[in-house]
């Protein structure tokens, strides 16, 4: 899909943040927020040891596909702590997808862990993990088992059941 058949679908509901994401991508430049920045050399947010432009960055930036439905999980957890709603919102099946992407500005993601990835059938997969945050001075920890499912050659986030702890 080229930025030009995306911007005949954007809905006029966007929040300011999914604007200023738009308004980044459609720049082609990465957008940082105040608290969350990451170079293409830095170790990649999700946690998994490789570089950013070389595992999430790939996707967030680069338009590439997530081959599998842990990488897709990987690359939106860095989506959340980047605030790049755009890309949460194309990678979120239209089936469940909200219609406005509110990305809490008070909740700082502290980390990932994937606890485990499976697919069921070709089209279908799961993958649980928690994350780690801090939010207004407490550090909780966020469970979920996400459901993921190949849409037209592109897997998308379909829901997940979640439990959250202190
Ligand atoms: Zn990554």
């Amino acid at each position: 899909m080229t930025p030009a058949t995306k911007a005949g679908s954007t809905r006029r509901s966007s929040t300011s943040a999914e604007s200023r994401a738009q308004l980044a991508y459609y720049l082609g430049v990465a957008m940082f927020t105040r608290t969350s920045t990451v170079q293409p050399s830095d170790a990649c947010l999700c946690g998994s040891g490789h570089a950013f432009a070389a595992c999430c960055g790939r996707f967030l930036d680069e338009g590439l596909r997530p081959e599998t439905p842990e990488l897709l999980m990987r690359s939106r957890y860095c989506a959340y702590v980047l605030q790049r709603a755009l890309y949460l919102r194309e990678t979120w099946h239209p089936r469940t997808r909200p219609t406005a992407i509110e990305l809490d500005t008070e909740t700082t993601w502290l980390g990932l862990t994937v606890l485990e990835s499976a697919t069921q059938d070709e089209t279908h997969g799961t993958v649980a993990f928690t994350a780690r945050y801090r939010v207004r001075g407490a550090t909780r920890v966020m469970h979920e088992r996400s459901r993921f499912e190949l849409r037209r050659g592109a897997w998308v986030y379909v829901d997940g059941d979640t439990s959250d702890e202190a």
